[in-house]
């Protein structure tokens, strides 16, 4: 969604605060998209901070479906976002701020569901799980461990061998 910031720029004290929905039906971190499960209608608060500048701050709670880093199961992954930004009006703004502003900013316009997307990336979790002590996948066979164990023999009496497991198994710990 897009919103005419021109009206906050120019009047001092100006604060407008509207509801906006977020439209993407996926979220996208390095590359890859993950569907929206659940999306609320967020609030956007668009305060004037002296001519030409206006303070933006947009919040949301949506959920997204990411497969758990161990076993691959879907998890539904809560994000609560509250962005804030200084803006400028592009007649004001030097090559930095435009630069800075450049992912959201439309000319006068704030394009909310960039300012969103950006949002996502940050908030992005350093792992995700479907529970803490997700047991993962066997190496060996690939079955779901959390489902019981599969019998195969993981054990690697060689010790070279073993150092390459150990380093596989720190890989796999994302
Ligand atoms: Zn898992
Ligand atoms: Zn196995």
């Amino acid at each position: 969604m897009l919103v005419n910031l021109t009206d906050v720029f120019t009047s001092d004290g100006k604060v407008v605060e509207q509801p906006f929905s977020y439209e993407a039906k996926e979220v996208f971190f390095e590359g890859k998209g993950y569907p929206v499960k659940e999306c609320k209608t967020g609030t956007v608060r668009i305060s004037n901070a002296g001519q030409g500048k206006a303070l933006v701050e947009a919040e949301l709670k949506l959920t997204a479906a990411i497969p758990c880093d161990r076993c691959l199961r879907e998890v539904e992954q809560p994000f609560d976002l509250h962005a804030a930004c200084e803006v400028v009006s592009p007649e004001r703004a030097d090559a930095e701020a435009l630069e800075e502003q450049a992912a959201f900013m439309e000319g006068y316009e704030l394009n909310i569901d960039s300012l969103i997307d950006n949002e996502i990336l940050i908030s992005w979790p350093m792992k995700v799980l479907c529970r803490p002590d997700c047991k993962g996948l066997c190496p060996v066979c690939g079955k779901d461990l959390n489902t019981g164990a599969c019998g195969c023999d993981t054990f690697v009496p060689d010790p070279r061998m073993a150092a390459i497991m150990d380093v596989f198994n720190a890989n796999k710990e994302v």
